[in-house]
Formats: structure tokens, sequence, C-alpha cells
């Protein structure tokens, strides 16, 4: 299996290749040079599949020959393991017609475990084979953090040093990152905002002799991998619903825009989804696409789902190449062109094209508490803020009679414990295996937003574990 990167001008890799890699040197991201396919028939034989099982066999599709399908499995049944329910993506029903998958049962309560737990491994199988070892380093305003260190704590050949704004993370989040007691873990809480931490890994990457001294490597949304990895539950949800037999529809609350994108590629690959739905807060630069073409940038506002709290959604990229028909110099131009007027111009047939699958659905942070009570009231169901705007929208835009609608449910609602106390009057407890939180020991380092400060402590995390 091999991947070209949607800008042209990279080196074509195979899928270890783009798993070490995450972007592209031509700035692009990587995707497959064909796309591999699902016959009916095949997905029907992965019926009642259990989910690891299942996801062995999409993701080989993906890798092919690079990983042994057995070692695949080997490392699809650990990555699942641990999870907090033993259908890992368990549906629940809400209505006639209306479901929610629930993404939240991984070690951080949130939907990036789902590709998160399955990368830890493959990075440490792929390198034991190299033989290399890695740096992974990372900026984080909540949940890519946490789960990249509950993925890579205690691997070998790995370290990762993740980054956060020193007091803007929840107390939940920060503590789901400083607690972790592995070696080969290292948090710095930076005093600066998310987008000075992101700079920061930036500029790491930019200093190319310190990059190839520590071996750097990231693990951020835009990673192949990460997107392989959240297929395998749209096809796990549809075939419970009657697909391939019968169309399904998706909602999906939206920030990066990798789990959608994953919906896409499920569709891309065979699977029968007539709909995908993004859900968006007051950030509605994707809703405003769908809308009426106009993707054109705004000031990031804080809201109630900060995860979705995003004006350039970096995986759409990714359905930009598809709809320009693999045009990668046009893709190249509209991206480069897009981040200096600020405004993406996308052909009207393209867009067209999008708006054939794609619906965009957008709420308000009152719009979010209100429908979050009436969903309890109704049937009891408690969805933290982001699933709540997913199962909005799949309610706002069904695909028509008799084709179910799944809504995932990206965190717990034990995550956003403050937006639901507002919305029902109570705090959701944190399950059982998470209840110490507030009593284990944080580990991590302070520092001011400058370079040579950072670069200084993850060089010190990386000799120590050598030593
Ligand atoms: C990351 C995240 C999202 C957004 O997912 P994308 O893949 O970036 O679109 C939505 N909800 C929660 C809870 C998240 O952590």
């Amino acid at each position: 299996m091999r991947y070209i990167s949607t800008r042209g001008h990279a080196p074509v890799r195979d899928f270890s290749g783009v798993l070490l890699a995450g972007l592209a040197e031509d700035g692009g991201l990587y995707v497959p040079e064909a796309w591999p396919s699902f016959s009916h028939e095949e997905l029907r034989a992965m019926r009642g599949l259990p989910y690891a099982e299942l996801a062995a066999r999409v993701m080989h599709k993906f890798i092919g020959p690079a990983i042994p399908f057995a070692t695949l499995q080997k490392l699809c049944r650990e990555a699942y393991a641990g999870f907090g329910h033993p259908a890992v993506a368990p549906l629940v029903q809400l209505d006639t017609g209306l479901f929610v998958q629930e993404l939240f049962h991984g070690p951080t309560l949130a939907f990036k475990d789902m590709a998160m737990q399955l990368l830890g491994r493959l990075f440490e199988h792929v390198l034991a084979e190299q033989n290399a070892q890695v740096t992974i380093v990372g900026a984080t305003s909540g949940d890519t953090g946490s789960a990249a260190i509950e993925a890579f704590a205690g691997r070998e050949r790995v370290n990762i040093v993740i980054m956060h704004p020193e007091g803007r993370t929840s107390a939940v989040q920060r503590r789901q990152m400083t607690t972790v007691q592995a070696p080969n873990v290292a948090n710095i809480a930076v005093a600066g905002t998310f987008d000075d931490c992101q700079d920061l890994v930036k500029a790491m990457f930019a200093d190319v002799p310190f990059r190839k001294e520590l071996h750097l490597s990231a693990v951020n949304s835009i990673n192949w991998a990460r997107v392989a990895a959240q297929v395998p539950y749209y096809i796990y949800a549809a075939l419970a619903l009657g697909a391939p037999d019968r169309d399904v529809a998706f909602s999906v609350p939206t920030g990066n825009f990798g789990n959608v994108l994953a919906a896409w590629v499920a569709r891309r690959i065979g699977l029968p989804v007539a709909r995908l739905v993004t859900g968006s807060n007051r950030n509605d630069i994707l809703a405003r696409f769908f809308d009426h073409n106009d993707m054109s940038m705004q000031p990031v506002e804080p809201s109630l789902s900060p995860s979705m709290d995003i004006q350039v959604s970096s995986n759409f990229e990714r359905l930009l190449f598809e709809l320009l028909d693999r045009d990668a110099a046009a893709t190249a131009l509209t991206m480069t062109d897009f981040r200096m007027s600020g405004r993406m111009a996308v052909p009207d047939a393209a867009w067209h094209r999008a708006r054939q699958t794609f619906h965009g659905f957008r709420l308000s942070d009152e719009g979010t508490l209100a429908e979050i009570r009436r969903l309890q009231e109704r049937t009891g169901y408690l969805a933290e803020p982001h699933s709540m705007i997913g199962i909005a929208g799949g309610v706002a835009h069904p695909a028509g009679h008799g084709v179910p609608m799944v809504a995932m449910a990206t965190a717990h609602p034990a995550k956003f414990p403050d937006a639901m106390e507002q919305a029902t009057g109570a705090r959701p407890p944190l399950p059982a295996r998470l209840g110490d939180l507030y009593e284990r020991t944080e580990r991590f380092s302070r520092s001011p937003n400058e370079l040579p400060a950072i670069q200084a402590l993850v060089r010190a995390t990386v000799l120590r574990n050598a030593a």
C-alpha cells in the first residue's frame, strides 16, 4: 500500500513511513495512492465480529504487507483490551432510527483513544523492526495530549513530551496527563497560550539539527494512521444496523475534520453511507462552507465544546484533494492561497459534489445546554456538549425514511463537569477506574514560552532515559 502527498512533492511512502512521518515534507497530507475497497460480501463477512477483529481486517487494507496480519491482529486485540466496555464502541438507541455510538470508553474518556491506543502499539512495532527510536513532541489544549500520553507511556523506543498552556486546561484534562508516572513521559506547563505551545512545536520541527538529533515525531490529527484507525468504528456501527444491505448516515461533532473524514473514507472504500453531518459550535467555518461555499477564517471564540474551537480544519485538505479530482497542484495552490487570503476558493462544481454527502450543522452554547437538558428529560441519556452537537445535527439533518442516523459521542460527560452542571444541575461522576484521579500525584515541569528552555527540557528527558 503506497501513500502520496496531497501536494504532490513529497516522497511516496508505505504505511510505516507515513505513520512515522506524520506531515509530508511538502506541507501536504498523505493519502492512499489508490483507495482500497470492501465488496458487500467482505463487509457481510465482518458482521458480528468483536471490535478488535474487525479493526484488524479494516486496518489490513490500509497497511498492506508492511505488517503481517497476525501481528496486526495481536496489536488490535491489545489496543482495545483495556477499554471500559466489552463492545469497545457500543451503540445506544435514543429514538426510532436515531443512535449514538459511544467512542469514549478508552482510558482518557474521549474518542482520541480509539486511534491513539492502536497508534502507540503500531509505533512500537515499526520502531522495533527498524531498530529506531523517536521523540514525540506535541501541544495540547485538552484531549489529544492525554490520549497520546496514555498510548505511549512505557513504550520502548519512544519518549513523549507534551506541552500544555499553564492554567488553561481543565483539571481533569491536566491530571490525566500529569499523573502518568512512566519515565518516558514528560509534561511541560508553558507560560503562554495553546497557540504559543503549537508555535513551539513547529519551531522545534523547523530546527533541523535538533529535529535530527532527537528524531522528532508527531501524532497530531493529520497523521494518516490516526484517520485510518478511526474507520473501523463506522463499519462496526453500520454492520450492526444492517449495512451493506441498508444505507446508514452519520453525524459527527467536528474540529480538525479527522473523525468525519474517517467516515467519508469508510464510504469511499465501500460502506453505503447516505449522508454525513458535521457538527460545529459557534466556530462554524465548516457549516458555512457546506451551507453556501463560504470557507473563510474568523477569530476562534471559546465555547462549551473546546475540542471544536478551531478555525482551520487541517484534515479538510484530504477531502479537498478528492473534490479536485486528486489534482495535487490545484490542491497546493488552493491551500497556500487560503493561508494568505483567509478564504478558500473551492470551485462550485466541487462544492456541489461535497454537498451530495455532507451537511453542516451549528449549535450555540445556549442551544447545546438546552438540548442536553431536553435529551436527558426525554430519554435519561447524558451527552456532553461535543456529543450533543452531533446528536442534534443528526436530528436536524435526517438522511430519509429507513436510514438510521448514528451520532458520534466523542467524550464521556464526566470530562466536562462544569457544562453538565450548567445544563442539568449535577456533576457526572468519573468512572470507577478514574475515580482517584484527584488523589494521584502530579508531575510536570514549568517553562517560560521560550524555545531554548523547551528544547533543554526535551533533551533532558531523552538523555535521562538513554542513561
Ligand atoms: C478531538 C475532539 C473532537 C473533534 O474531532 P476532529 O477529529 O478534530 O474533528 C470532537 N469532540 C471531542 C470530545 C474531541 O476530543
